[in-house]
């Protein structure tokens, strides 16, 4: 994109929520391609009435145009009220989505008094306002949306709560040159900005988007993919754009993520959100969870080993110890969504923890006459599987011998041998899937002795430090 870049805006949601808001931000924001404010429309709240304070009663009536217009300086009256209509209907491009908007005039000054600084995104009154003073959140802003919400939850969208406006504000800046579109057609526009284009991006924000990308130079990853670089909720816009003005496919996917037809799933075995933990072999079912069960016409999953299933309540079987990533993908049938229907696609990275009994191999170094250094060789691939480990030391060529010294929980200790002799030295990992366990006998302290290596016990489904041991080899 050409430059130079100004910043359009920073979406302010009002101080009582902002921390909160940040917190769901980032946990929310790698689940999707898109970026959402997490704060939403409700299905209730429909139709959503939204004043625009164009002519009559203004905003901000000392920086009003003496006409009487409280459309921007740089608009010709009513040109702002039209645009905010036209930036909506842009929005309908999404035509998967179901909400309503009621586009109003100003309201009744006599019962409704705007505020100075700003107007209050608290007080159930949708405004957009023109000529207001934006340029404190940041130089170069060309409109902000204000919004808020006490938390209420509007929804659950793959997994993650979105809350519910109480009401939003879009307020334009007073410093700032718009132009109208005609005037960016016909080559007229002067190095001013888009206002229609702004009004669109300001509208995604309002109806619950995040930026596609946002500014590098504040430690944002680069927009390398193209959609999002040129989607309207890109951070920012050159001078005279007219793409922003109309929406792109990314922009889609965001807004029909939000009011489009959805569908997730969920899964045995889950200790939460994220998460799924078995012990294989075991089978996980997982099912379809939507609103719009009887739209969907297939669904096809797949398990992250090679498993699939085209059924909306599908059972798969993992044998072998793992970390899986389960997608689902379902597309549904409805008319407005045209001849392809829509479609859903959900990913869980990482959402399968499949373990196994903990393979434990270890090796013993030696260091001097009575002391070896201990080296895990243990298989910690599937993380999350092993939750303890335990050495401990016995006197003689057995477990039944006399215990030497306590347990010791280190992933390699050093261990301190007290005299010469043989000693049976065990390992045990514990973990969902029972305990696995292996040990070597030594002699230690007559010569300098060469390196030990264990081998893995299996099967047992003991607690740790009892243990089972199938394999019993000596190595020198
Ligand atoms: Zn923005």
């Amino acid at each position: 994109m050409p430059g130079p870049f100004v910043a359009d805006d920073r979406t302010l949601i009002s101080p009582p929520t902002i921390l909160w808001c940040l917190g769901v931000l980032l946990a929310s924001t790698p689940a999707l391609a898109w970026e959402h404010t997490s704060v939403v429309w409700a299905p209730d709240q429909m139709p959503i009435s939204v004043h625009v304070a164009d002519d009559g009663v203004p905003y901000h009536p000392d920086r009003c145009a003496q006409s009487g217009s409280c459309c921007e300086d740089s608009l010709p009256a009513g040109y702002c009220y039209e645009a905010t209509l036209r930036g909506f209907e842009a929005w309908e491009d999404a035509q998967c989505t179901e909400w309503e908007i009621n586009v109003l005039g100003a309201f009744d000054s006599s019962t409704f008094t705007i505020p100075q600084d700003h107007p209050n995104p608290e007080d159930g009154v949708n405004l957009v306002t023109f000529n207001g003073d934006v340029q404190a959140s940041e130089p170069g802003t060309l409109a902000v949306t204000y919004f808020s919400t006490q938390g209420q939850q509007a929804f659950v969208l793959d997994g993650e709560p979105y809350t519910r406006h109480i009401s939003a504000d879009i307020v334009f800046s007073d410093d700032v040159e718009f132009a109208t579109q005609a005037d960016i057609e016909n080559g007229q526009c002067d190095g001013a900005f888009s206002f229609e284009s702004t009004m669109t991006h300001e509208i995604g924000h309002f109806m619950g988007m995040g930026h596609s990308c946002d500014d590098e130079a504040e430690g944002h990853p680069p927009c390398t993919d193209p959609t999002l670089a040129n989607a309207t909720m890109f951070w920012a816009i050159p001078p005279c754009d007219q793409e922003a003005v109309t929406i792109n496919d990314d922009d889609i996917a965001g807004i029909t993520a939000l009011y489009g037809p959805s569908a997730s799933f969920s899964c045995s075995h889950q200790v939460d959100e994220d998460l799924v933990v078995g012990v294989v072999p075991f089978t996980l079912n997982c099912v379809v969870v939507s609103n719009f069960l009887d739209e969907i016409a297939s669904v096809e999953w797949s398990f992250g080993d090679g498993g699939t299933s085209t059924e909306l309540a599908a059972e798969h079987e993992y044998t072998e110890a793992g970390t899986y990533t389960i997608r689902m993908s379902v597309e549904g049938e409805r008319e407005a969504c045209g001849p392809d229907g829509w479609l859903n696609d959900v990913e869980r990275v990482g959402y399968v923890r499949a373990c196994d009994v903990p393979a434990a191999v270890f090796e013993l170094e030696q260091v001097d006459a009575l002391s070896y250094q201990t080296r895990n060789d243990s298989d910690v691939s599937v993380y999350g599987c092993i939750s303890d480990i335990q050495w401990d030391v016995f006197a003689g060529d057995d477990t039944s011998g006399e215990r030497i010294g306590d347990p010791i929980k280190a992933w390699e200790p050093i261990l301190e041998f007290p005299e010469a002799g043989t000693y049976t030295v065990v390992m045990s990992l514990g973990g969902i899937a029972g305990t696995g366990g292996a040990k070597v006998t030594l002699e230690v302290g007559d010569r300098a002795a060469s390196g030990c290596r264990t081998v893995p016990t299996t099967g047992g489904m003991l607690a740790v430090g009892l243990l089972a041991l199938a394999t019993r080899r000596r190595r020198r």
